[in-house]
């Protein structure tokens, strides 16, 4: 066995399937607050964005720092038993999520992961979705741009 209890890899398990989990209804309440409109889990878009923020074309992706593996994250700690197996699992998941990441961004939008981490320091976390007002709107724009020029050639 690994050093999650089973309980424990229950839970990881549901947090890494669900949607609407408290973590996503969390930012969604932020983003909320700041004025935000919002729309969920798009299923005509590349792997389903938990938030997708149509008027800053950018989408929101909620993740668990365990399962989607945020970088340095002590949340993130590799499992000390049955080491291939979590490593197989990770390694999938890790590249959907970049392969998601990838086809977003070429049909012009933005992609932004939240951690789970992170909800915990709430003013950190509003700064960040602050960003998606200032900074992410003519990045995205110009992208799109890039984008077409791709197209073109
Ligand atoms: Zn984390």
């Amino acid at each position: 066995m690994d050093n999650l209890s089973k309980c424990q890899r229950k839970y990881a398990m549901t947090q890494v399937k669900s949607t609407n989990t408290k973590a996503e209804i969390y930012v969604r309440s932020l983003l909320h607050q700041m004025g935000y409109r919002f729309r969920l889990h798009r299923a005509d878009l590349p792997g389903k964005p938990d938030i997708v923020l149509p008027r800053y074309k950018t989408a929101i992706f909620v993740h668990g720092c365990f399962w989607h593996r945020h970088k340095n994250c002590n949340r993130a700690k590799m499992p000390r038993t049955n080491i291939e197996y979590w490593e197989k699992k990770f390694k999938k998941n890790v590249s959907r999520d970049r392969w998601i990441k990838n086809q977003l961004e070429f049909l012009g939008w933005n992609v932004m992961v939240i951690w789970e981490c992170e909800l915990k320091k709430k003013n950190e976390l509003k700064e960040k979705l602050e960003e998606i007002r200032y900074v992410v709107d003519s990045f995205s724009y110009r992208k799109a741009a890039d984008n077409k020029k791709m197209y073109i050639t």
